[in-house]
């Protein structure tokens, strides 16, 4: 008989139960990976891209702590842009395009190689619970495996059901079960349930698409690249999105369904993403809109079907096959799957601590779309960061999470935590209030050395990471020694970028990289530049010299807030000892039971007056 006790389960092999069964692995754990279906691992149930604004973010996170989205991206992606390239560095992100096929079988074949890693296909259908911990699970066929601590990522399978107009059935994805044995024991074990709702437009048969009256949009050249490891070398061939719009016959036809809508006559009781609205959603909110973008994306290189990114529904099918076929290019379109609505239970996560693990049940971790998010790399993000916390849980080490100032991935966290939501939850820039330090194009800076710390990023990785560090250092120290006398100023091509105003005593290259007429390719011109620099590294430079006014003052402030983050409240501490509290604020302060005093101050209603009692307390007790 084999042996069946691991460190750490992971239940669901979806984008949030892979990352954190590959990084629970990495660390050390032996690790157990049990899915509904081998077939399903990182299936893409919506649209087959990954990034974009926030998102990008996420991935080049989850990539610097060695975690898989990001090269998985760039093996499968069949069209690659960086979004708001002519903007801020901070605000830029990349976005691919996946063929949908290949992502699966890169991120199969990773979990496959994956030392310290068992995959298993059954259906969990109960968790072990013994006193206040989680000892393992049980599977459909009645197998039990033990662990110290078990991550749960099972999406929108749980108590799933899906709608088309007023039709409905239970479901986890379409063509896919629900799981409804382990919701029913969840929604006793957790405090806090409620149901949330998403969905996907109909898919299209390309064959039957005309082409010819639609706008190509290439990808950008050159191709932009998503892992720090990889490169344009590792893409697959590429090809063209198009475009088309709805009209007002297209919304004309929306609104007949109204009636029939499973979200307009109260079927459905799930909150959808506001970020993310259905067509019928979009025509009805936005009802003096005339039209909408649509964006027709290639399933695959080797499919002809079509994913029309921004119709999606859950109007009955008589009006998606109509609405559809008014669209420009797609008067005789047949449909491939049809579009649906999902409703499905998540878990508030308030009810979670800052490690992921629950509040309810010691070493039990929840990550992905059951805690109240949406998005792919919502679910990396979180699924990685679970993984690592359940490894260290097992092997009765500290848990680990980044704070707000020190990545995306820590501002997701501390927002659910601390805010809960009652809405799909997805990332944007303009979530991070130190937006500036947290770029993509410094995810590694920020996140590999700690990577390397908790054991996750491996020695090729961090070969390549120390190679680029030090190119940025010593570029840096070469600028600012390369000094320029007044007479080198004043030569006719330093004089046609600068303009002739004299610079009394000199400057430094450093100085004037910082100038807002120079980039670095201005000193590769002026043959200042180190030309066999890693490009990678002179955009670091260029970034830091830029922005370092702002980043000065971010970094300041992030000082000053320093010991709220440091200030760590116990479990048992005694909100009722604290003199000077309100009675509203001491129930909040009792209810989310935060971890520190910074995480205390964001809980809406909790005044500055309240943190610094709390400090005061702290320091009296302490
Ligand atoms: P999933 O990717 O759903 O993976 C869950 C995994 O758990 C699956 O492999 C499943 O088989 C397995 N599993 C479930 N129960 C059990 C069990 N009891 N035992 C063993 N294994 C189990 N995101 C967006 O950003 N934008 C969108 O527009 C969007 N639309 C969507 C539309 C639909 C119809 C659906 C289904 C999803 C949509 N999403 C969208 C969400 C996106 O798919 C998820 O955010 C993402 O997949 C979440 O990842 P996850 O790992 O949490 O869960």
């Amino acid at each position: 008989m084999q042996d069946n006790s691991f460190d750490v389960i992971v239940i669901g092999g979806g984008h949030a139960g892979t990352e954190a069964a590959l990084a629970a692995a990495r660390s050390g754990a032996s690790t157990l990976l049990v899915t509904q279906s081998i077939e399903t691992l990182g299936q893409m149930s919506c649209n087959p891209a990954i990034g974009g604004i926030g998102k990008g973010h996420l991935v080049r996170e989850v990539d610097a702590l060695g975690g898989l989205m990001a090269i998985a991206a760039d093996k499968a992606g069949i069209q690659f842009r960086t979004l708001n390239g002519s903007k801020g560095p901070a605000v830029r992100a990349t976005r691919a395009q996946a063929d949908r096929m290949l992502y699966k079988w890169v991120v199969r074949e990773a979990l496959e190689n994956q030392p310290n890693l068992t995959l298993f296909q059954n259906e969990v259908e109960d968790l072990i619970v013994e006193g206040t911990r989680v000892a393992g699970v049980v599977t459909k066929i009645g197998l039990r495996f033990m662990a110290r601590a078990v991550v749960l990522t099972t999406g929108t399978f749980l108590g799933g059901r899906i709608h088309v107009g007023l039709a409905n059935h239970p479901g986890g994805r379409a063509g896919d079960a629900p799981s409804l044995p382990l919701a029913l024991r969840l929604r006793e074990l957790m405090p806090r349930t409620g149901r949330l709702k998403t969905g996907t437009p109909p898919r299209l048969d390309g064959r039957t698409i005309d082409w010819a009256q639609l706008t190509p949009q290439p990808g950008d050249t050159p191709v932009p690249v998503f892992s720090f490891m990889g490169s344009a070398a590792d893409h697959p061939r590429q090809i063209d999105c198009y475009i088309t719009h709805t009209n007002e016959r297209t919304h004309s036809i929306i609104r007949e369904g109204f009636d029939r809508s499973p979200m307009f006559t109260g079927v459905i009781e799930g909150v959808g993403p506001r970020y993310c609205p259905s067509v019928e959603d979009k025509v009805n909110r936005f009802a003096d809109k005339l039209s909408h973008q649509i964006f027709l994306e290639p399933e695959g290189l080797n499919t002809r079907e079509i994913y029309p990114n921004g119709i999606s529904t859950s109007l009955p099918y008589d009006i998606q096959e109509r609405f559809v076929r008014s669209i420009r290019g797609l008067e005789n379109v047949r449909i491939t799957r049809p579009g649906y609505a999902i409703e499905y239970d998540y878990f508030d996560p308030r009810d979670l601590r800052r490690s992921l693990e629950t509040k309810a049940v010691d070493g039990l971790f929840f990550a992905g779309q059951i805690n109240g998010t949406t998005g792919y790399e919502e679910a990396a993000a979180q699924g990685l960061l679970a993984g690592i916390n359940a490894s260290r849980f097992a092997r009765e080490l500290e848990s680990w999470t980044p704070l707000r100032h020190e990545a995306y991935i820590g501002v997701l966290v501390d927002d659910l935590i601390t805010r809960g939501t009652n809405e799909p939850y997805r990332m944007f820039t303009s979530r991070a209030e130190h937006r500036l330090l947290l770029r993509e194009d410094n995810a590694d800076l920020r996140l590999t050395p700690v990577g390397r710390d908790l054991g996750l990023v491996d020695d090729a990785r961090w070969a390549s990471f120390t190679a680029k560090r030090e190119a940025i250092e010593a570029e840096r120290a070469r600028l600012t020694a390369l000094w320029l006398k007044p007479q080198q100023l004043a030569a006719p091509e330093v004089v046609e970028v600068f303009g002739p105003a004299p610079v009394s005593n000199g400057a430094s290259a450093l100085e004037l990289l910082r100038r807002p007429e120079a980039d670095y390719a201005t000193l590769h011109r002026l043959g200042l530049a180190d030309d066999g620099i890693d490009p990678l590294a002179a955009e670091q430079v260029e970034i830091e010299v830029k922005y370092a006014g702002y980043i000065t003052r971010q970094q300041t402030e992030i000082d000053r807030a320093r010991r709220y983050e440091d200030a760590v409240l116990p479990k048992d501490f005694d909100y009722a000892a604290v003199s000077g509290l309100s009675n509203e604020v001491r129930q909040k302060l009792i209810q989310h039971r935060p971890e520190t005093v910074a995480q205390a101050g964001r809980i809406s209603g909790v005044t500055p007056a309240a943190v610094s009692l709390l400090l005061i307390q702290l320091k009296k007790t302490g």
